[in-house]
Order: C-alpha cells, then sequence, then structure tokens
C-alpha cells in the first residue's frame, strides 16, 4: 500500500476523520474505531512506515515515547487498572493496517481478556533458540 492511498496516512493527514488524543512533530494518536475496551489506543509515526522492520532510528523514539506519556494518561483517565501494549508485524502476526501503529490498551479488573497460551521449551530447545538469535545479531 503507497502513501497516498494508506488509511493511517490519510487519518494522520485529517482526510479521514479520527478521534484524535495526541499529535507532536513525529506522531499522531487516536482512538481505535473497533476498541478491545473503552480509550484503545493507536500510536503511529506520521511518515508512512510499514512495521517494525522498515521504522527509523528517531521515528521508533518517537513513537515509544509517546506511547510511554499516553499509557500513564490513558491509565489514569479512564481510571483503569493496567495497559497491555501490543504491535502486530506483518499479516502473519495479525497486522491489518500496513502502516506502523502500536495498541495501547487500557485493561479493567473485570474485562475478562486472556493473555496467549504458553508453553516451557523441551530439554535444548531454549539453548537451540539462544544460539540461532545470538548468530543472528
Ligand atoms: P492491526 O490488526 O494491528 O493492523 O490493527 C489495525 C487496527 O486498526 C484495528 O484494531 C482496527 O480496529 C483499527 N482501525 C481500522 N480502521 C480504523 C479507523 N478508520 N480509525 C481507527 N482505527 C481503525
Ligand atoms: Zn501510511
Amino acid at each position: 500500500m503507497s502513501e497516498s492511498g494508506c488509511l493511517f496516512c490519510k487519518i494522520v493527514r485529517a482526510e479521514i476523520p479520527s478521534f484524535k488524543v495526541y499529535e507532536d512533530d513525529r506522531t499522531f494518536a487516536f482512538l481505535d474505531i473497533r476498541p478491545v475496551n473503552e480509550g484503545h489506543t493507536l500510536v503511529v509515526p506520521k511518515t508512512h512506515t510499514l512495521n517494525i522492520f522498515d521504522v527509523s532510528p528517531e521515528d521508533w523514539s518517537a513513537v515509544t515515547e509517546t506511547v510511554r506519556k499516553l499509557s500513564g494518561t490513558i491509565e489514569q483517565a479512564l481510571s483503569a487498572s493496567g495497559i497491555n501494549l501490543m504491535m502486530n508485524n506483518r499479516e502473519h502476526a495479525g497486522q491489518i493496517v500496513d502502516h506502523l501503529h502500536v495498541h495501547i490498551i487500557p485493561r479493567f479488573t473485570s474485562d475478562g481478556l486472556m493473555h496467549w497460551p504458553q508453553h516451557s521449551y523441551p530439554a535444548g530447545e531454549g539453548e537451540a533458540a539462544q544460539k540461532k538469535i545470538l548468530a543472528a545479531l
């Protein structure tokens, strides 16, 4: 998807309406149109960027700083009792909109949301995964 056809670029340029909650030189934040919980917010870089593999260090720093600031603001404003941060990168990981975005999801004690399932490493597989990552650094 090119910048001109990108949904989130259009939101940043105010060509499509959004519930904007924050903006600075590099970043823009608005409410997710289909929230997990009230106050579910998306933080994006203003520059068209596909995902974590594509972002510049400067924009990523700016996005994470906006996420840090807004997490506290949103938790307090909505009287939430925690925040989940979520980011989907590439289609197989659940990314639907190809413009980098971090989800800020306020949590409430009775919201019933579950985390994803986890498992233990079978013998030797933790070390094998560690070796692959270290070799790629
Ligand atoms: P992802 O699966 O991480 O790509 O998430 C994309 C998110 O964008 C979804 O949670 C959608 O609900 C949200 N979304 C799609 N269109 C809009 C829109 N026009 N305004 C705000 N949020 C949107
Ligand atoms: Zn874009």
